[in-house]
């Protein structure tokens, strides 16, 4: 089909709605002593109920961060909190303040050890002084045995016992606070005294452990993340101070010396340095700084000292920026996680009717003479509800609940690591199930920095003036034609020439100068609302500009652009890794998109596009998938496809580093100018969801085997605790895994 040339048509720029507003102010507390997801989620719940207040809490580093419009309000927060888990130990932070956790680990370990040593004397007396003295109540023995067991069981589970009343009092029936200390007691009831002792006193353990195998993980997260500077040398009346970079405002001068971090994104007003980009990107390609160009913060400057004029407050900083995704991006749960939610929340209450059940009913069916042959008769009453304990504490789902967020947390640090940034983990879960991926060409596929191949004049104006005109008026747009333009024109452009200046997306620019109006674009514009400019142009290989000046055609300049050196390549890995379909969207014409979709082998290609039509083509693609499974994702430069991004399940952004628009809308920000971090990221979301598999298979096995265990009498209270608190610890050193395998790039 030939290219005709198009009449009338309305511009209509697509809106942009901005699909989520980060909280970058407000107060940041620490939260010692979340070890339980289920509890972060009460909390998350109960604060989204106080109006006036936006609260985030991110379980994965358990920061909670408040912005309430007075200092009263945010106080009524912190009691809220301190309502729902009275243990927790709740600190505000200061501004640049690290989160430590050692603090109450300390005070936790203590307590362990006191327990431990009361454990051991009620062990000895016991087993030593007592060994066959028959437990009555009314005799001494008994005492003496009793009471070092009850100290050491209060110290060990002081706070479980006051949080599972406090539970009680709001009806939570099934906390796991409330298992262990009905578990514990009902081992007292029975006599079996070490083993209410023991189980306590392993629960704490755990909890302890669980606590430090988190606080690792989120330490090692936190180090991949090390990307802020700590300062920042702010000249000020000729002398340079170090302040922290919060407090530098947008047009100070700082100085960054060789081997320092850049604290904050601005512009080099002198020297000229290369800087590694690699904690931004996750490739160490050094970059060339001079005069003129961004400096943003994160990147480490190698060898010159440079000074740079600051154009954004630090909030605004790219570091602040990916700092603030990456904690936020745990807070987006994947559907897994909220799956094992809702179903700990089905297990629970069965596990414990189950104890219920075996508590009651063996002993009375013991009494239906029929039935009774079936019961050997060793077993008393006091043992079925032993094995109703053993229950009570199989029931406790936290090992469960915890190994998801955990195992996510893990991914979107490593990927984070690579310079991907995924925006919640429901993104990274779906990554792998991406059937449909569609791509943007200039920018994307294509390096988007184009070469003026031709310059052909028309109606009597000569090759220089045709350049001259469209430079001059392209020079305001960011558009990467707009851009090699301008670059061909060599010339100085005085922009306070331009009285008027007006961008049309996908079609070009309008601008008025020297007393003249020029269009430059494509045929679009040309025929455009109130106008229809003749020319007999129609047909030319490549992307074409074309000018018209006062409303007479001017001619038109011929670009080329190259495609990604990795494209071709990523392509066919893609394919190999599974995506199903791969679609190329295009507002260049058809002459220009064919060639580059046939050289990367895709099939399918859409050009002449105006925004709106793409996101009609994502919708339509969308309808031709299987939606319960599987995804569509779009992949654009960002620069003028915010609005697909945002249509699309996975809108992914390339080369997003130093651009604002990019980092906002997509869903996944690849900060490498690489097509292969598609692949990267693919990697991960599988490794991920591999890792999670894996955590919930092995918490479930587990569980499984000690629920058949603890009804036929074969599992002990001790071994079902050291089960759950195992395999807690087991999944979140699993998690730390996929940090580990991506720590080098
Ligand atoms: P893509 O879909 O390839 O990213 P765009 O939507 O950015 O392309 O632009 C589509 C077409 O609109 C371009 O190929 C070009 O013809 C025209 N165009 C857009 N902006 C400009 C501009 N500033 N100057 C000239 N032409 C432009
Ligand atoms: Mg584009």
């Amino acid at each position: 089909m030939g290219r005709d040339c198009h009449k009338g048509i309305n511009s209509n720029s697509a809106d942009t709605t901005h699909k989520e507003v980060y909280l970058r102010r407000g107060t940041k507390y620490v939260l010692e002593g979340l070890t339980c997801a289920s509890c972060a989620s009460k909390i998350q719940k109960a604060l989204r109920e106080i109006a006036e207040v936006k609260a985030e809490l991110n379980f994965a580093s358990s920061t909670l961060i408040v912005d309430a419009p007075n200092i009263k309000i945010e106080h009524k927060v912190i009691e809220k909190i301190r309502e729902i888990e009275p243990s927790l130990n709740i600190k505000k932070m200061k501004k640049n303040e690290e989160e430590n956790e050692y603090g109450d680990s300390q005070r936790v370990l203590k307590k362990i050890l006191l327990a431990g040593v009361f454990f051991l004397i009620g062990l000895i007396i016991q087993n030593l002084l007592y060994a066959n003295a028959e437990l009555k109540f009314y005799s001494l023995s008994f005492w003496l045995i009793l009471l070092p067991y009850i100290t050491a069981y209060l110290i060990a589970g002081y706070d479980i016992l006051t949080k599972a009343i406090k539970g009680m009092i709001k009806r939570d029936y099934f906390s796991e606070n409330l298992l262990m200390s009905i578990a514990t007691i009902g081992a007292f009831v029975i006599k079996e005294f070490p083993e209410a002792v023991g189980v306590m006193l392993f629960f704490k353990v755990g909890e302890y452990l669980e606590n430090k195998a988190l606080s690792h993980s989120r330490r090692s997260i936190k180090n991949l993340l090390r990307i802020k500077a700590n300062y920042a040398n702010l000249q000020k009346n000729n002398k340079i101070i170090k302040v922290p970079p919060e407090e530098v405002k947008v047009g100070d001068t700082i100085l960054i010396m060789p081997g320092e971090r850049i604290p904050l994104d601005g512009v080099v007003i002198q020297g000229e340095t290369t800087v590694d980009t690699s904690a931004l990107t996750g490739e160490s390609i050094p970059r060339l700084l001079k005069p003129g160009d961004n400096a943003l913060s994160g990147m480490v400057n190698s060898n010159a000292v440079i000074t740079v004029r600051v154009t954004q407050p630090f909030e605004e900083s790219t570091v602040n920026k990916i700092l603030n995704l990456v904690e936020k991006a745990a807070a987006q749960k994947a559907p897994t996680e909220k799956f094992i939610t809702k179903f700990s929340k089905v297990y629970t209450p069965v596990v414990v009717s189950a104890a219920l059940l075996i508590a009651i009913l063996p002993p009375l069916l013991y009494q239906i003479p029929v039935l009774m042959p079936l019961f050997s008769h060793t077993e008393t009453y006091s043992e079925w509800v032993y094995r109703a304990l053993v229950f009570l504490v199989i029931a406790c789902p936290c090992a469960l609940v915890i190994s998801i967020p955990v195992g996510f947390f893990g991914g979107i640090g490593a990927a984070a690591k690579r310079g991907i940034l995924f925006k919640g983990s429901n993104y990274l879960e779906a990554f792998r199930s991406i059937h449909t991926m569609v791509f943007d060409k200039t920018g994307t596929l294509t390096e988007g920095s184009f070469r003026v191949v031709d310059v052909k004049p028309y109606n009597g104006f000569s090759s220089e003036e045709l350049l001259r005109f469209a430079a001059l008026a392209e020079s305001l747009s960011n558009h990467p034609i707009a851009k090699s333009i301008v670059n061909a024109y060599r010339n100085r452009i005085d922009k306070h020439k331009i009285k008027h200046y007006e961008e049309i997306p996908s079609y070009g620019v309008r601008a008025v100068l020297e007393g003249k109006e020029i269009l430059a674009g494509n045929d679009r514009i040309l025929h455009m609302d109130g106008y229809n400019i003749e020319h007999d142009t129609c047909k030319v290989e490549g992307t074409v500009v074309h000018v018209a000046i006062d409303g007479r055609y001017a001619g038109f300049i011929v670009l080329a652009d190259r495609i990604r050196e990795d494209a071709k390549e990523t392509i066919i890995s893609l394919k190999r890794e599974g995506i199903k379909r791969m679609v190329m969207l295009t507002g260049d014409g058809r002459e220009a998109a064919e060639p580059v979709a046939r050289e990367l082998g895709i099939e399918e290609f859409h050009a002449e596009l105006l925004p709106q039509h793409k996101i009609e083509l994502v919708k339509k693609l969308e309808r031709e998938i299987n939606r319960k499974k599987d995804k569509i994702a779009f992949v654009g430069d960002g620069i003028n496809d915010a609005p697909v991004l945002m249509a699309s399940d996975i809108g992914i952004a390339m080369g997003g580093l130093g651009s604002d628009a990019a980092i906002e809308a997509a869903d996944v920000v690849l900060m490498k100018d690489k097509l292969s971090a598609l692949l990267d990221a693919m990697h991960i979301s599988r490794r991920t969801k591999g890792i999670v598999f894996e955590n919930i298979t092995m918490a479930l096995t587990i569980k499984g085997i000690f629920i058949i265990f603890g009804a036929i009498g074969i599992a002990t209270m001790w071994e079902a605790v050291f089960a759950d608190v195992g395999v807690a610890i087991l999944a979140i050193l699993n998690s730390t895994r996929i940090l580990r395998d991506y720590q080098e790039s």
